[in-house]
Formats: structure tokens, sequence, C-alpha cells
């Protein structure tokens, strides 16, 4: 009989929106007149910059002529988004990479599961806790992530690094061995930021022991503090211990449209071997590239107008934010994130649990959040709220829940 990845069995039901919906359902049921605000999940709500239709439209034209029609592309991206993301994103910031380096792709979120084709089985992997889901349950489907345990929400073969208060929600250098380590800044949950100094201090780390980081920073473009890094090849030595992954979702609106690259430098190596030539090998067998249209959308990000444009639409959810995090302080919660990032990260009152807060605002406030214990362990008392509604939505979620509060 056909054997099944018997690893798939051993994960939990993704439980943390299915609950949400629920919950949420039942409570829309019993109070059919509730208005509910949701800021609970991480999806944008403004349109796509005129530029950026403009060209898609261009690009359909064009795909409409003799002339101009184009089947299959290359794998790893087209040469015009390839260079014009070295240019702007890498250069313009001092950083050499090399349009070769950088691989076009759907997202960072395939892009972030799938990079574990790389990596041998008997890898030791740390990610940080509380976490984006994606890194957990992909190495559990590759068996890297050893066996659940629902009392503690914990793999055994994996290695937590907690982002608590205590350590600015910015994890300690592990203690022991880990080979492959995902790190993800600003973060998602926390919206916590790490400096320069603490990510050197990771790049010297993994460059001793030979360990890898896989640094997501599809969040890079809400750095707002202009002392911090938006990429881990800003740090001497990442060259050599790092791949890095980013996407034109929370930058340009892309979460529906598909945009995303990873820039794999070809200076890392293990056990002899570049990494860049496996992610080509791995991309060219499994991946048959972004469509042309969606590239010259993502293209026509970095235009003038279009870097004007997607400034201006982030500058929007950065209002959000700050007026959450100022309106939310001042009902006296202990509010972190929201500065360089489009979630914040919101201690529960008196000690109460996630979902008890959770359902506290939801029946009182009609506000939806995300309880933080759903990204892991140490995501317990607190919830995660986040900037990308509408701002006549936050403005009005600060005051139903200063009045709760208050
Ligand atoms: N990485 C992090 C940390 C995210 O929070 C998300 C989306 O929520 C992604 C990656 C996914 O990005 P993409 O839309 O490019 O797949």
């Amino acid at each position: 009989m056909t054997q099944i990845n018997q690893n798939f069995c051993r994960l939990p039901g993704s439980y943390l929106f299915s609950e949400i919906g629920r919950r949420v359902s039942a409570y829309s049921q019993e109070n059919p007149g509730a208005e509910l605000i949701r800021l609970g999940i991480g999806d944008v709500t403004q349109p796509l910059a005129p530029a950026v239709t403009q060209a898609m439209t261009r690009a359909v034209a064009e795909m409409g002529t003799q002339e101009g029609f184009r089947g299959y592309g290359p794998e790893q991206g087209y040469d015009f988004l390839r260079q014009a993301i070295a240019r702007h994103d890498y250069q313009a910031r001092g950083v050499e990479i090399d349009p070769e380096e950088i691989f076009v792709s759907d997202g960072a979120k395939s892009d972030c599961g799938n990079i574990g084709d790389l990596f041998g089985p008997d890898n030791i992997v740390a990610v940080c806790d509380p976490v984006y889901p994606v890194y957990v349950d992909s190495n559990a489907m590759a068996g890297r992530a050893g066996h659940y345990d629902p009392q503690t929400g914990r793999w055994d073969r994996l290695v937590y690094l907690p982002c608590t208060q205590q350590t600015g929600f910015v994890p300690e250098l592990p203690k022991g061995r880990a080979d492959m380590v995902y790190l993800c800044f600003p973060n998602n949950p926390t919206g916590a930021m790490a400096t320069r100094e603490q990510l050197k201090a990771w790049v010297d780390w993994a460059n001793e022991r030979g360990s890898v980081l896989l640094y997501d920073s599809a969040y890079e473009a809400f750095i707002s503090q202009p002392e911090l890094p938006h990429s881990i090849f800003e740090i001497e030595g990442a060259r050599t211990c790092a791949i890095e992954f980013r996407s034109f979702s929370k930058t340009a609106g892309f979460t529906g449209n598909r945009c995303a690259y990873t820039v794999v430098p070809r200076q890392l190596e293990r056990e002899g071997v570049g990494l860049n030539g496996l992610w080509n090998r791995r991309q060219t067998t499994k991946f048959n590239g972004v469509p042309y249209v969606v590239q010259r959308g993502a293209e026509a990000v970095y235009t003038p107008e279009g870097q004007a444009q997607v400034r201006q639409t982030i500058a929007y959810y950065q209002r959000n934010a700050q007026l959450l995090r100022e309106g939310l302080g001042q009902a006296g919660l202990a509010v972190s994130g929201g500065v360089n990032a489009p979630y914040l990260w919101i201690k529960t009152p008196e000690g109460m649990g996630s979902w008890d807060f959770f359902d506290l605002l939801l029946r009182q406030a009609h506000v939806v959040t995300t309880p933080g214990v759903g990204f892991g362990p140490s995501g317990e008392g607190y919830i995660r709220i986040t900037a990308f509604g509408q701002a006549e939505q936050a403005a009005q979620a600060v005051e139903r829940i200063q009045s709760v509060l208050g």
C-alpha cells in the first residue's frame, strides 16, 4: 500500500484562525446587530498603486500581441525585475547584491516553506516563540521537528527562542546547537525590530558555528527608525551565513497579486556546496516562475511614481499604527510594536489569558483581535492587533476599547 508522509499526521490542526472564526461567528449569530471591527488578520486593505495597475494593464495588452506575447518566463524571474530589486532594495542602501543572487517567486510564505528542501533531516532548527507558524509547520512536514506535545504547544526537536518583554521581544543567541535559525524582523507577531548590533551578534554566531540564518524581512517597508537595518546583508559577514526573504505583499499591497523574492548569496556554502546553485536547482525543478504581468507590476513599484504611491499607502497604515499605539496606551494597556511594523503586541490587563482578553474585546468592544498564544507559548498573555484596517475603524476601535477598559 502507498505510504503517506506520516509527518503530516503529527501536525496539530491549524487551530488559531479557525477558532477565531468560530468564536466570531457564534457571537455574531447571538448578536446580529453587533458591528464588528476586524483588527485580527494580517491582510492589507488599500488598493494597488496606480503605477502598478497601469504597468500591469500595459503588460496585459502586450501579451495580446504577436510580438509581445510571452510563454514560460525564466524560473528565477525576469532580468528587468531582478535588476530593479538589486538596484533599489540593495545598492541604494550600500549593499552589493548581484541580480543572479535574487530569485523572484510567488510569495515569501512559499519560499520560507520551501527553503527547507535544501537542508538535511538531522539539522536542529531554531524558531522564535512566538512565531510565524510557517517556519514550524514546514519543518514538521519535513520531519525535522520531532513530536508535538499539545500540553506545552511545542515540538520536541525544535529549539524555541523566547521573545519576551525581558528580551525586548528579540531572541537571545541559543545556548546549544542550532543549525537553521529563522529570524523575522520586523517581527510578526510582536512588531519588534532588531538593532544592527543584535543582528551582528547573530551573524557572528552563525559564521562561527556554520549555521544558516533564514531572515524574513517581509515587513521591511514599515521600518521607520533610520538607524535600523532593512536587510540582513547590511550586516558584515551575512553573505556567508544568511538567506533573505522579501515580499511585495505588504510593501505594495500584492497579497492578492503574488510576488516576492529570496536572496541566496553566492558565498553561502555548506559542506562545500553552494546554496545559490541548490536553490536554483530547486526552483527550476519545482517552480515555473511568476506571471509576466505581475512582474511588470512589481517593477513599477520602483519607478518614482510607484515609490511615491506605495510610500503613501504605507504611511496610511503607519498612522493607524500610531493612533492604535497611543490610544491603547491611554486606555492603560502596555503596547509594544507598531513603530517599525504594522503589528501591535499588547499585554493583557491583570494577567488575563490571551483568549479571555480576546473574548472580552469581542463581546464588549466588538473588536476582533488575534490571541498571542496562538503564535506560541510565549505569546500567552498577549494579543496582536494589526494596523492594516481602515483609518476610521482603527479610530473607532480605540474609542470602544478605551470606554470598555476606562
Ligand atoms: N512572512 C511573514 C512573517 C508574514 O507574516 C507573511 C504574511 O503574513 C509572509 C511572510 C507571507 O508573505 P507572502 O504574501 O509574500 O507569501
